[in-house]
């Protein structure tokens, strides 16, 4: 089973301009695996499981030229003994292309490059059917580890919490994190999806994933009253990023030597310091915020953030 026990809750304490000092407890997914982000373990595990229970040969999946997700998938494969194929949305690309890329190839994982209007196509089943008479007997996970086993892993997140939060803090990119820590808290927990792209898909996406996992509009909408969708710390979208930024993440590590990256986890705080000055949350709050790894791409960002060079 793919192990995440190095994951723990930690309190911190920071100061935004000039405000009081404010605690939260951070829970250090990124502490999971050196080179893998934590939330794609997390997404990874029960997909790695079912797959070793089917006993199929291996995994099937789909990803970006720079997706955390497929090389998080070349390494569990890599771990447990089961192939991995890679569906590359990029038909110019190649094995050599990038870093991830590289790491996938060397991790075993097949790549598989193809065009982007192909690539839009990677959910519709006459599609996949025709991946599943090449690679019949694998295991199919579609991009980011956005499905039903995706979620039930992420539930686990919160797991070695030993009370209940009032608000919950939440990289979100295709919702299936946010899917499963909604998932595992009741009453007035508010989870609060920070969105790292532009555009307000991941409502649907997110109830969608929650009708999987309990196949009922009733149940679907009591847990969808609980999920706060913020749109509005993205940045400009997906890897878009702002001097304010930097400036909030070195602010964060000076502080509390914990490092957070510009795509993901920066949006997050920026998001909590944003409610925060708001009024929306308060200081007595009980609030959790999930650090979800992705530091390794770090090294793109390493003139603005030195700490996360050799990360
Ligand atoms: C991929 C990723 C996310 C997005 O997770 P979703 O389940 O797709 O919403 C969040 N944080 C980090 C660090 C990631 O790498």
């Amino acid at each position: 089973m793919l192990d995440v026990s190095n994951s723990y809750i930690q309190k911190v304490q920071c100061t935004f301009r000039g405000i009081e000092p404010f605690a939260f407890d951070i829970v250090r997914d990124d502490l999971i695996d050196t080179v893998i982000s934590g939330n794609k373990w997390r997404k990874l595990k029960y997909n790695v499981e079912k797959a070793i229970h089917n006993k199929n040969e291996g995994i099937l999946t789909f990803g970006g030229a720079f997706s955390n997700h497929l090389i998080a998938t070349a390494k569990a494969g890599f771990n447990y003994g089961l192939k991995t194929v890679g569906i590359v949305r990029g038909e110019e690309l190649h094995t050599q292309s990038n870093v991830i890329l590289k790491a996938c190839n060397d991790f075993g994982m097949q790549l598989e490059f193809i065009s982007r209007d192909a690539y839009r196509r990677r959910n519709e089943k006459s599609f996949l059917a025709d991946w599943h008479t090449r690679f019949p007997n694998y295991w199919f996970v579609p991009e980011g580890g956005a499905n039903f086993y995706g979620a039930i892993g992420c539930q686990e997140i919160i797991k070695a919490a030993d009370q209940q939060y009032d608000h919950i803090y939440v990289a979100s990119g295709t919702g299936t994190t946010a899917t499963g820590i909604l998932s595992a808290t009741i009453q007035e927990t508010r989870v609060h999806a920070v969105s790292v792209l532009k555009g307000d898909f991941l409502k649907e996406e997110i109830s969608k994933l929650l009708w999987y996992m309990l196949a009922n509009d009733e149940a679907v909408n009591l847990y969808m009253d609980r999920l706060e969708l913020n749109t509005t710390s993205h940045f400009g979208g997906y890897s878009k990023t702002k001097p304010e930024l930097f400036g909030l993440i070195r602010s964060f590590y000076d502080q509390t030597g914990i490092p957070l990256e510009p795509v993901y986890t920066g949006k997050v705080l920026h998001a909590l310091k944003t409610d925060y000055l708001g009024g929306r949350i308060h200081r007595d709050d009980r609030v959790l915020f999930v650090h979800s790894g992705g530091l390794q791409g770090g090294k793109t960002f390493a003139e603005h953030l030195p700490f996360l060079v050799g990360r």
